[in-house]
């Protein structure tokens, strides 16, 4: 059994290796999941019957105000305080 491995035609996904996904194609770019400007990133997807938004840079805010970034860390609710925000839950 001859197995020459003709693996001419593998170049598959690793061929361009992003550190941040350029799914963003805001004008000025969103700030990475790694800045601390994180969540000025723009919405993706917004979820509020979930409690939860999704950002362009691919961070999950909460609405508690915690955060799962997109490499598994957590952060945890910040919510302000004091800033006048009506909390709309009762
Ligand atoms: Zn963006």
């Amino acid at each position: 059994m001859n197995t020459v491995s003709s693996r001419g035609t593998v170049t598959t996904l690793t061929t361009t290796q992003r550190k941040n996904a350029s799914m963003c194609q805001h004008e000025p770019p969103c700030p990475t999941a790694a800045s601390a400007d994180r969540e000025a990133a723009l919405l993706v997807a917004h979820h509020p019957e979930q409690g939860w938004s999704l950002l362009c840079n691919g961070v999950l805010v909460f609405e508690d105000t915690g955060e799962l970034l997109p490499d598994g860390q957590i952060i945890a609710p910040h919510r302000p305080l004091g800033v006048g925000q009506v909390v709309a839950a009762a």
